[in-house]
């Protein structure tokens, strides 16, 4: 089949002062060519452009002149200066251009491919308001550049877990983990990742729509771990049993590691994620009652719940908090605030950790009188719905009550090594991203007359994130084969330590990647759009993970802490 063609046209219908052309080869291989009238074309291609008339040619545009230049026709381009702006946001996209400096002169008639690709992501070209540049097909032309399919396996070296990598083998993941994994990345890129990149740029919440898919697949319910809460349901699509539902099927692509492979911090704790934390202790410790109703609800989406733990007055020392239940006959009446309660401005339910006469309590309060949420602007996208809770007098059924009263010290501490886990998940697949970011950015980035990757200090940069990738992915995978095998009492013995101790390993190594890759990529990847736009969202997101679940200096003591108390009292050098 002959390849598929694009063109861009800039000018007015009926009397072009220029056409702008670019065509496509397969979605991969751009020509840009220049009209018989001969004028230059000095603009990016991917965006409509709005040149000015003569009288309006000096006065500096403004979002709001933005809104009225949209109505005008193309006549000609301004001799100065010019907007590019997205014909359906008007917004403002990039300075522009002076003819000086224009693209013209060395991508008109000619294959601009690679001035294409040095520009524009390639999944420009795919967006479908540019579906209309389409014009038709060069023939005898093969495609240089493909566009993956959905669900596929990079094969960027070092993109992927080992696992997935063509001719590597591991002990860990079966025939089934595959099918799984291939059905989860085909899923996420179809119906989560266009849905992520929206909210994260605009701040919404996600939208039921998409919840409602996701709750199809049961996926809410396979975050929460392995365990009976999944028996009776068809796990995407039948593919895997409840029964034989593991931590490598969690681990391995169900949002922890597939969904940050999207770039979207925000979205990611958009995606539930209060829920994975909050539900947690109602699966574990609620009444009969409390659990048929509150489960049902969350897993089905039409709930949503929250973790509220922290307060402004404690975050590190749980044992510190100040909001108050007190015994009021057949209620708890709760008094006090928490801080960063992610998924708290659109939660119906909340977790929360309470003091009570001798000890901690955890209730679960519902979004009652009393009970208000503002959200806390922070540097991720407002998707997330980070929110700051306050509890005025709000009365809670003792029914609510999850676990013993004055004990719920340890039912906060049995849920941190689960959170902690997804943390670390969602961690290595956006370390992942990154190490293919920037292999690709290095192979196609030419500087001084090269690919970046000929610079020795270049390849030194990806070598280390490479090797921060790859052992943190082999750490994850060893503590996810023992928590297969062990008891969850098991796992708080044995693993707590182990678990806070990869946390941070990984999310500091996750820092060093973005600094690395921050100067892999220069200016890009300080522009929240473009090329570098996943660089960026991480350099500004990673830190995230170093203090969600408990800080760096936290899970370091806790590691030392736990393997010291193992120590063997006759050990000596
Ligand atoms: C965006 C966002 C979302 C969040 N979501 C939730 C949520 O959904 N639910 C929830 O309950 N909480 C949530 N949190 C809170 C988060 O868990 C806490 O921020 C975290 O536990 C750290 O507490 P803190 O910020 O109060 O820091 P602090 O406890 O005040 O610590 C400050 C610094 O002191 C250090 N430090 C403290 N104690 C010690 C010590 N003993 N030894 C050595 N160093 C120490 C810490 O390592 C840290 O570096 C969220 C936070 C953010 C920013």
């Amino acid at each position: 089949m002959p390849p598929a063609c694009y063109t861009s046209r800039v000018g007015e219908k009926k009397q072009p002062s220029f056409f702008f052309f670019f065509f496509v080869h397969n979605h991969a291989r751009v020509y840009v060519r220049r009209c018989p009238k001969g004028e230059q074309i000095p603009t990016p291609f991917r965006m409509v452009l709005i040149s000015i008339p003569a009288q309006q040619r000096e006065r500096p545009l403004d979002s709001h002149r933005l809104g009225s230049l949209r109505s005008l026709k193309v006549r000609q381009y301004a001799p100065r200066r010019a907007e590019c702006v997205t014909s359906r946001e008007h917004r403002r996209v990039s300075t522009l251009f002076q003819p000086s400096s224009c693209l013209t002169n060395f991508v008109a008639g000619k294959d601009s491919t690679a001035a294409f690709y040095g520009l524009h992501r390639q999944e420009v070209l795919l967006r479908p308001q540019y579906s209309r540049l389409k014009i038709g097909k060069i023939q005898g032309e093969k495609p240089r550049f493909k566009v993956p399919e959905l669900g596929a396996i990079s094969k960027v070296p070092y993109a992927e877990a080992t696992w997935l990598s063509e001719g590597f083998k591991s002990p860990y993941y079966t025939k089934n983990h595959r099918q799984f994994h291939k059905a989860v990345r085909t899923f996420f890129e179809e119906v989560v990742k266009p849905e992520a990149i929206q909210c994260e740029d605009n701040g919404k919440r996600i939208s039921q729509e998409v919840v409602d898919k996701i709750c199809a697949m049961e996926i809410l319910a396979m975050r929460m771990g392995p365990g009976k809460h999944l028996l009776g349901r068809k796990l995407m699509g039948g593919i895997v049993k409840p029964e034989e539902f593991d931590y490598f099927h969690e681990a391995s692509y169900i949002i922890n590691t597939e969904m940050s492979r999207f770039g979207t911090r925000g979205f990611a704790d958009g995606f539930l994620n209060g829920g994975v934390i909050a539900l947690p202790p109602v699966l574990k410790y609620a009444s009969k009652e409390l659990y048929e109703k509150v489960v049902p609800e969350v897993l089905s989406g039409k709930k949503y719940i929250a973790l509220a733990i922290t307060e402004a007055f404690a975050g590190s020392d749980v044992s510190g908090l100040q909001t108050t239940a007190v015994r009021d006959g057949d209620c708890w009446i709760v008094n006090g605030t928490k801080k960063w309660i992610t998924n708290g401005t659109f939660s119906d339910y909340f977790t929360v950790g309470c003091k009570t006469d001798a000890g901690l309590t955890v209730l679960l309060v519902p979004r009652c009188q009393g009970v208000e949420t503002k959200a806390i602007k922070t540097a991720y996208s407002s998707t997330a719905g980070t929110a700051y809770v306050t509890f005025d007098n709000v009365r809670v059924p003792v029914g609510n009550t999850l676990g013993k009263v004055n004990k719920g010290l340890s039912v906060i501490l049995s849920n941190f090594n689960h959170e902690r886990w997804a943390i670390i998940c969602m961690a290595t697949g956006a370390q992942r991203l990154i190490v293919e970011e920037c292999m690709k950015w290095a192979s196609q980035r030419m500087v001084f007359g090269k690919p970046l990757s000929s610079q020795a200090v270049i390849r030194s940069r990806l070598a280390q994130m490479i090797s921060r990738a790859e052992a943190s992915q082999n750490w994850l995978e060893l503590i996810t084969y023992q928590m297969n095998k062990m008891t969850l009492a098991e796992v708080s013995d044995k693993l707590a330590g182990q678990i806070a101790l990869c946390k941070q390993f990984i999310t500091k190594c996750g820092r060093e990647t973005a600094e690395d890759a921050t100067q892999v990529f220069g200016g890009r990847a300080l522009t929240a759009s473009g090329m570098g736009k996943a660089i960026e969202n991480y350099h500004r997101t990673c830190g995230y993970d170093s203090i969600l679940g408990g800080t760096e200096d936290i899970m370091r003591d806790l590691g030392v802490r736990q393997a010291m108390k193992k120590m063997p009292k006759d050990a000596r050098l």
